[in-house]
């Protein structure tokens, strides 16, 4: 087996090579494109590429890969550039391989419940592809709208429906993609059951573009739910608002979505819209609930049910959303807290930890705890369901000039209370280069070096987004 050696950088003459290979428009070397295909949405990073190589077909991939290990180039899988790990960031240098334009929604079988696409379909064109048939795929990133579900796949993506529904793992059935050498390879496909071997398929999962180029998806659907109503309580605290989400599930209500937001990100999302936000002023914290099912009368009962629950654990507030407008608006403050916080603050670590849903309260606790120490402002949200929790820490109140080493030591602290309270590093968002510094804290050295072999098993010369995850 070859071993990994140190990688080359494509001479002038090697990218022509490539460029004539794959026919017009597919390879460029243009300073405009280059730059643009330089960052993602970790905005703390930035790297440019040697070149950006736009392929059409799974063969023309193949044709990268295999010029690729013929030079040992570093290839770096790109899909929308929505990652906030700096995963698709040719960091060290690499040509960038963007399947966006391998973006077509190929099939809708309404008898198997799958859907076909290639790696580049945009998750709401999915969804929609979906829903037009009357089916449902329940994965919702945030950034649905922008990101591509090949790196959905390739993350792991998660959503605010993963407490009912599941992640985008749970609707993973088949995938073809091309190996590092450049070999075609056909994993799973519309089978629903497989106890044929160890799943391949699932390493794709999760693997960030460091073991192959994902080229085609066959993803699980199911019957879209007829009727959903939107619940937002508002609390005295993050504790009771979690609370509040453990009672109704113990109540044997599954919602679809159960989200929180802690005080500062209620109070970003006043400033950001400029204007009083729904609940009364004392609200500390918001849950954020989204009820789906087929009969009305059992929707509505499970609704009254909900905010008998949430005002036995202490809710000021109780309202619902019967009608899209409604919806819509309860919604609101929790769609544009990315941006509330940003306009709040231009300077923010994030970190996106997943520790047991029980003790959400406690880590958000230590996260503020952690904001003070720092001289920083702490700001907590995400899926009470699931346990993942985006920290924000806002440079608000803190030194410009020393905010590297105070965002970086704050951070440490933030991965230090989630282990200590069972949890991990990345919920959804994956670990890129931002958190590959944590997972020797988090993960044992057996757990690291069974990884580094399955690495090598398909990617004998790391040419394939090297510095990634491990
Ligand atoms: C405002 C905002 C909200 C977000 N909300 C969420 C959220 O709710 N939940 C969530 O999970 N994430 C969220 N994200 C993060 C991001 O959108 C997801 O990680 C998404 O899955 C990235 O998809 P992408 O197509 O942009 O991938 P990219 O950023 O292009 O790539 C991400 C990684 O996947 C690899 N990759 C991409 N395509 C392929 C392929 N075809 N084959 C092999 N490897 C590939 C890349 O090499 C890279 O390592 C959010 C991001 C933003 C900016």
């Amino acid at each position: 087996m070859p071993e990994p050696g140190p990688l080359n950088t494509p001479t002038p003459a090697d990218l022509e090579r490539l460029a004539a290979r794959l026919g017009a428009g597919r390879v460029s070397t243009a300073a405009a494109t280059l730059d643009r295909y330089s960052r993602d949405e970790s905005t703390v990073l930035e790297a440019e590429p040697w070149a950006v190589v736009r392929p059409r077909t799974a063969g023309e991939v193949s044709a990268v890969l295999r010029w690729a290990t013929a030079g040992r180039f570093a290839v770096v899988p790109r899909g929308a550039g929505t990652g906030v790990a700096g995963g698709a960031l040719a960091v060290g240098g690499g040509v960038v391989l963007s399947v966006e334009r391998m973006n077509r929604i190929l099939e809708v079988d309404e008898d198997n419940l799958t859907l076909t696409c290639e790696p580049g379909a945009i998750t709401a064109a999915v969804h929609e592809a979906a829903r037009g048939r009357g089916l449902f795929y329940p994965p919702d990133p945030a950034s649905l709208d922008a990101c591509s579900i090949g790196g959905n796949v390739a993350v792991g993506a998660g959503g605010a429906r993963a407490v009912k529904y599941g992640v985008t793992r749970d609707y993973l059935l088949g995938a073809e993609v091309v190996l590092a050498d450049g070999e075609r390879l056909a994993l799973g496909g519309k089978n629903v059951k497989n106890a044929t071997g160890y799943h391949l398929l699932e390493l794709l999962v999760g693997s960030e573009g460091t073991l192959a180029v994902i080229t085609r998806l066959t993803l699980r659907l199911v019957p879209l739910p007829a009727r959903r109503v939107t619940v937002l309580a508002a609390f005295p605290s993050v504790g009771h608002a979690v609370r509040a989400v453990a009672r109704v599930i113990r109540a044997r209500i599954v919602p679809a979505v159960a989200e929180f937001m802690d005080e500062v990100t209620i109070e970003a999302a006043r400033r950001y819209l400029g204007r009083d936000l729904p609940g009364p002023e004392a609200a500390a914290a918001y849950a954020l609930l989204e009820l789906d099912g087929e009969r009305a009368d059992a929707l509505e009962a499970d609704m009254v049910r909900v905010a008998e629950v949430a005002e036995a654990e202490g809710a000021l507030d109780v309202l619902a959303g019967e009608d899209p407008g409604q919806q819509a608006r309860l919604w609101e403050t929790r769609r544009c807290l990315g941006e509330a916080l940003r306009a709040w603050s231009g300077e923010i670590g994030k970190a996106d930890v997943v520790v047991p849903r029980s003790r959400v309260p406690a880590l958000v606790d230590a996260v503020k705890a952690i904001g003070r120490d720092h001289g920083l402002l702490a700001a907590c949200f995400g899926h009470a369901g699931d346990g993942n929790v985006h920290v924000n820490l806002l440079r608000v109140g803190a030194d410009r000039a020393a905010w590297p080493e105070i965002r970086a030591a704050a951070l440490e602290a933030v991965m230090d209370a989630t282990r200590a309270l069972g949890g991990l590093p990345s919920g959804e968002h994956g670990v890129g280069v931002l958190k590959r510094p944590y997972l020797a804290r988090f993960l044992p050295g057996r757990s690291l070096a069974l990884m580094r072999g399955i690495k090598q098993a398909f990617d004998p010369l790391g040419i394939l987004n090297p510095g990634k995850v491990l």
